[in-house]
């Protein structure tokens, strides 16, 4: 434990352990006020959820992820190439409530979906996507940029199909797993991620799977595809400090009501009291002694996300 927001958290994650059921929700609020811009609360009541009740998935790493991007200390890399993006829309296989978030897994026995270049040495295979929201439109994403936080935040988790055999092993390799950021803000409707929220009602409850037609992940990337990249970890246990971000700059778009579809969903399996699923991100990590890179050259008036 070296960082002050791990005690906070640790602190926390007892009081909820002790009321488990028992707290309102508007007592769960221990996230942190913005200083910049409009104050925003990041409700933090992740922290509630059994996900987190081990004491393992509190480590203290050096490179924990997510973090908050400042555009102003990013360092411009010439030598990062623009990353190469292939995915097969017939290998995504299901559609699956995790009890945490909601993830599409993909068939990862070849190489036939996956990304390459940027600051990858190697190729990786993609292996599954999943979102991380919020209760409310101003928090929900992991990363921040300039403390600007976005509603929601897309994963695409690839891994190291050169130096590993499979995922689990990549999973706590060095080198072993690269993971692409993409923000989510409000605003025009996006068609192809609505196509998969139509599976949403089918896995309403913890541990729900449903079968998913071909579908293009591709069609969630933003068309700018300007990056910044930085090592860190896994997002939730075990939190493994084998991850290689790339996070793109530009959020893509979506409509509330594609938003209120995520937060449709439970954290509560069927017959269990209902726990809407919400707030299912990790709260920011400390920087420490990393650099985060851009693939792009920033302003000179940087105007912000
Ligand atoms: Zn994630």
């Amino acid at each position: 434990m070296s960082c002050g927001s791990h005690a906070t958290s640790s602190a926390f994650s007892v009081l909820v352990r002790r009321r488990w059921g028992a707290l309102p929700s508007h007592l769960l609020r221990p996230g942190r006020w913005r200083s910049r811009g409009p104050c925003v609360l990041r409700k933090s009541d992740h922290a509630a959820h059994p996900l987190w009740k081990d004491p393992a998935s509190l480590p203290g790493g050096t490179r924990q992820s997510p973090i908050n991007i400042r555009w102003r200390d990013s360092v411009y890399d010439p030598r990062l190439q623009p990353l190469r993006v292939s995915y097969d829309a017939a290998a995504c296989l299901h559609a699956w409530n995790t009890g945490y978030l909601f993830q599409v897994e993909l068939d990862d026995s070849s190489d036939r979906s996956g990304i390459s270049g940027g600051p990858l040495e190697n190729h990786y295979r993609l292996r599954q996507f999943h979102f991380h929201w919020g209760a409310a439109n101003e928090w929900g994403s992991e990363h921040t940029v300039d403390e600007h936080v976005y509603p929601a935040e897309l994963h695409l988790v690839h891994w190291n199909a050169v130096k590993y055999r499979d995922y689990q092993e990549a999973a706590t390799g060095e080198r072993g797993l690269a993971v692409i950021g993409v923000f989510l803000k409000l605003g025009a409707r996006h068609e192809a991620l609505q196509e998969l929220l139509e599976v949403l009602p089918d896995i309403k409850h913890k541990d729900a799977r449903v079968p998913v037609r071909p579908f293009q992940p591709s069609c969630l990337l933003p068309a700018c595809r300007d990056y910044w990249t930085y090592p860190g970890s896994l997002t939730t246990p075990p939190l493994s400090e084998s991850v290689t971000w790339i996070i793109y700059k530009k959020p893509i778009e979506v409509a509330q009501d594609q938003l209120a579809a995520f937060r449709s969903l439970l954290f509560s399996a069927l017959g269990e009291k209902e726990e809407a699923m919400v707030n299912n991100y990790r709260p920011l990590q400390p920087l420490m002694d990393r650099e985060v890179r851009s693939s792009f050259q920033a302003p000179e008036d940087g105007p912000g996300p």
